[in-house]
């Protein structure tokens, strides 16, 4: 409940007040982010900076943010229009979060509109739509379709938005039939509007003003008793107040007779919806001396980027929770950021547990109502402490003191549609506005972080071992090639190979060594807990013919489609494209049948149910946490011991701490290492440390066994040897032999049309018009050429790729770039995506 006890009064109005107001609309206007209007003189000096109002845009209204307020209109603008209503009685954009908003949308060339959009929790625009009435009682229709919409209409009694309307009569031509009747005047359209689909909630409240004498309580007893004992438990009440709901009707009339009694008082509060998390004090363990170190190093009160640099279990979270415990003692707020929401729980728990106040969840996954409740906490300084995803970097916290990035390398702090922001990116430049310290966490940096701590710019602090001495789990790689699936011998090389070839060899996919088998049985039979980890959801990879042998592909995209034996269906993961398993007939040649090939997480599901009928098997992956909560109920499980074996995609290698895990198994680490993509490498290298850093993380010692056709490759190698020191250096070679980040800067243009070769020419013409000017600046165009995924959502994909040494000639290239396919009639059929610092090139 907040603790305000109502809204804010409104200021009365003063005639020297600003007049006009610079709105950011919340709909994007291409090169324009922020149109001039006028302050009725009702309203003025009670609109202030940061609150939404709603303003007319054309024959429509649109809601917006005030972003500046001035005495006079600008000298260029003539016409000037009204603001119509005003949504807010307190600013609900901060100056702050409007500074780096601004930053993110210059940086991402994005407009103002798109920005606000990621950064403000959903449903906060006034909604409008169109009604349709009948205008003239006479008109007539001139074909069958503009009778049927004439009826519905007059049958509407108060009108029909065109949506509604298209829906009801399901026939063709509906919008078109409607536009000739409006122009002939028979019917009307108007625009109707609404408020915002998310609402502040309300309760009325019974609080306490007075207690009253010993004598006064005793008289009140005698005569009341029913007021009295209403008194009481007000008495009693956090706060001295009751939520008037919760009271029965005679404790409804014993409080209304307190309340005329001036003994207590009725109010209408703002009430926020509970998230439902609570924790209670947890034990602070002894620091290690790593973590004292990196702790002491991290001076508060000035902007510098630490890169802490941890080997799994080795405490990270410790080291965050204690800088943030410091800041909080200090009075000032702590942002701290996951790259998923699978993982902002355990840690809104922990940070709950330690700090024994609320901490504010900020993630896409809430509901649009819950976003809003934890906005205004956290914007009046209710929650203090704020958790979250990549969107959370845009929290309105007030006195910021500390910002964290858990696992900064992971690639899911980069947005892929929409306002494509690197969410670790971000919270450097807001770490920089607020000039506080920002500590970037990881067990495998990127090489990008490393990078700039080998240069001095960020500091470097490293937790090298596990807690208490715990070892790093001994790594076994099983070379898939050889018949038997032998261990080669890397890492820590150990288990026996048995077991026959054909067990490693099932239709032509090898799923379990029998190295990997022997150790699940082994782990089983000492009832500890084994984490299977295939990067690739559904049974199998693919569903080839017999007879061409082509796979069966998603008919708008440039992929295969994925057997969900479950679901009975093939699916497209990119587009969600199903179609239904039974009918598999080849839809290349129709005349052959399909067989699955490859492996899927399903698929391993059921071949351990099968082979160990005993144990208790789980899995997790997109499809099994479909619903909401099946993720926590899953991981409940998992981390409280109710599964013996748990089976997922990366969504099960990041930041679980499970003590009775000792094994992990990698089924097919070649997934990662086979994706079209500068960092592939490093990406197989963060992904298979991760995961095989979810073993022995107890006190028992871990295991792992990774499984591949590739057993040599360096990423691999590192990975199994814990090497982060022969790994890093040699992608840095790599990267710095082919001109990749970090030592350049990189941006990519995506153009996407509904025709191959003229999306191409589209794509060719931007790119040989700003060749010359590119070069002059130092800038270098590769390509254009189809992107790797080439066909997506019936869109085919052009891209043309921007390498440059230092993001102003990058920005100024991309900037000219953009103007000029504003300006250009291809615009119009093909669109065009602009990713700065790209993190998906596909
Ligand atoms: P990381 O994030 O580096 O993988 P965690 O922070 O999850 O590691 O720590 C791993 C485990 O060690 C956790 O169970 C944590 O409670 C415990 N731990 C962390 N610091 C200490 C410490 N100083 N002493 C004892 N246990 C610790
Ligand atoms: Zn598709």
């Amino acid at each position: 409940m907040s603790d305000d006890v109502s809204l804010p009064e409104p200021t009365p109005t003063s005639s020297d007040a600003p007049a006009y107001a610079e709105i950011a609309l919340l709909r994007a206007l291409p090169g324009r982010d922020a149109l001039t209007y006028a302050v009725p003189a009702a309203w003025r000096g009670r609109v202030r900076r940061g609150m939404r109002v709603v303003a007319p845009l054309g024959t429509r209204h649109e809601t917006g943010i005030v972003v500046a307020l001035h005495p006079a209109p600008p000298a260029d603008v003539a016409g000037i229009r009204e603001i119509v209503e005003v949504l807010d009685a307190e600013a609900i954009v901060s100056d702050e979060i409007f500074e780096l908003c601004r930053w993110s949308a210059r940086y991402y060339l994005a407009g103002l509109a798109d920005v606000l959009a990621v950064a403000l929790p959903g449903g906060l625009r006034a909604r409008s739509a169109r009604m349709l009435r009948v205008a003239d009682a006479a008109a007539v229709a001139s074909n069958a379709l503009e009778a049927a919409v004439l009826e519905r209409v007059r049958d509407s009694d108060g009108g029909l938005t065109v949506t509604a309307l298209d829906r009801a009569l399901a026939l063709p031509g509906v919008a078109r039939a409607v536009r000739a009747l409006v122009r002939r005047g028979a019917l009307a359209s108007e625009e109707l509007r609404q408020g915002p689909s998310v609402t502040t909630r309300y309760a009325t409240i019974v609080a306490l003003v007075r207690t009253l004498e010993p004598a006064e309580a005793a008289a009140l007893g005698r005569r009341a008793p029913r007021q009295l004992a209403c008194y009481e438990r007000l008495l009693a009440a956090p706060g001295r107040r009751l939520d008037a709901a919760t009271l029965d009707p005679g404790d409804r009339a014993a409080a209304r007779a307190l309340v005329k009694r001036a003994v207590a008082e009725r109010a209408r509060v703002e009430r926020y919806r509970d998230l439902g998390t609570t924790a209670s004090p947890a034990h602070v363990p002894e620091l290690t001396a790593a973590q004292r170190v990196a702790i002491d190093a991290v001076a508060p009160d000035a902007f510098r980027t630490f890169l802490l640099h941890g080997v799994t279990g080795s405490g990270k979270t410790e080291v965050y929770l204690r800088l943030a415990a410091r800041t909080r003692a200090a009075g000032r707020a702590v942002l701290m950021l996951v790259p998923e929401i699978a993982l902002t729980h355990q840690l809104v728990v922990r940070a709950q547990e330690r700090f024994g106040e609320t901490v504010a969840l900020v993630h896409s996954g809430l509901a649009p109502g819950q976003r809003w409740d934890e906005w205004r906490r956290i914007a009046r300084g209710e929650a203090r402490v704020v958790v979250g995803t990549r969107s959370a970097i845009f929290a309105p916290l007030v006195d910021l003191g500390l910002v964290i990035v858990d696992e900064e390398h992971d690639a899911a702090y980069k947005q892929d549609e929409g306002l494509r922001y690197h969410g670790r990116d971000l919270a450097i430049v807001r770490a920089k506005l607020a000039n506080v310290p920002v500590v970037l966490g990881s067990a495998t940096p990127s090489v990008e972080s490393h990078q700039q701590a080998l240069d001095g710019k960020y500091h470097r602090l490293a937790l090298p071992e596990r807690v208490r001495g715990r070892p790093l789990p001994q790594v076994t790689i099983v070379d898939l090639r050889s018949p038997a699936g032998r261990p080669v011998a890397q890492g820590v090389a150990s288990a026996a190979a048995a077991a026959t070839p054909s067990e490693a060899r099932e239709s032509g996919t090898p799923l379990f060594s029998p190295v990997l088998l022997t150790a699940i049985e082994e782990t089983l039979g000492r009832g500890e807990q084994t984490l299977l980890f295939l990067n690739r959801r559904g049974f199998a990879s693919a569903m080839h013919c017999l007879v061409c042998g082509e796979p069966a592909g998603c008919p708008s995209c440039s992929v295969s489609l994925t057997l969900h034996r479950r679901r009975a269906a093939l699916l497209c993961h990119p587009c969600g494209y199903a179609r239904a398993a039974r009918a598999a007939a080849c839809p290349s040649c129709t005349r052959g049948t399909l067989v699955a090939m490859g492996l899927g997480t399903e698929r391993i599901e059921a071949e351990v149910s099968a082979r160990f009928p005993g144990a208790r098997v789980g899995r997790l992956d997109r499809d099994t946490t479909a619903r909401r909560g099946a993720h926590r109920r899953i991981l409940e499980a998992w981390s409280g011991g109710k599964l013996d074996v748990l089976i997922g995609t990366q969504m099960v290698a990041k930041g679980h701490d499970v003590p009775g895990v000792t094994l992990v198994g990698v089924l097919l680490a070649d997934v990662a290492l086979s994706m079209p993509d500068f960092r592939a490498g490093e990406r197989a290298f963060q992904l298979l440390t991760q995961v095989a850093g979810r073993a022995g993380r107890g006190a028992l010692p871990g295991r792992v066994v990774v499984q591949t056709y590739r057993p040599t490759h360096h990423s691999l190698v590192a990975a199994a040897t814990h090497d982060y020191e022969s790994f890093a250096p040699a992608e840095l070679a790599t990267r710095r032999e082919t001109a990749y980040p970090p030592f350049a800067r990189l941006a990519v243009l995506r153009f996407e049309g509904p025709d191959f070769d003229r999306t191409g020419a589209c794509a060719e013409r931007l790119a040989a018009s700003a060749r010359a000017a590119a070069t002059a600046q130092g800038v270098l165009l590769r390509g254009p050429a189809p992107a790797p995924l080439e066909r997506l959502r019936g869109r085919y994909r052009w891209q043309l790729v921007l390498t440059a040494s230092g993001a102003r000639p990058l920005h100024e290239t991309l900037a000219a770039l953009q103007a000029a396919w504003r300006a250009s009639p291809d615009a119009r059929t093909v669109r065009l995506v602009v990713d700065v610092d790209p993190v998906s090139m596909l």
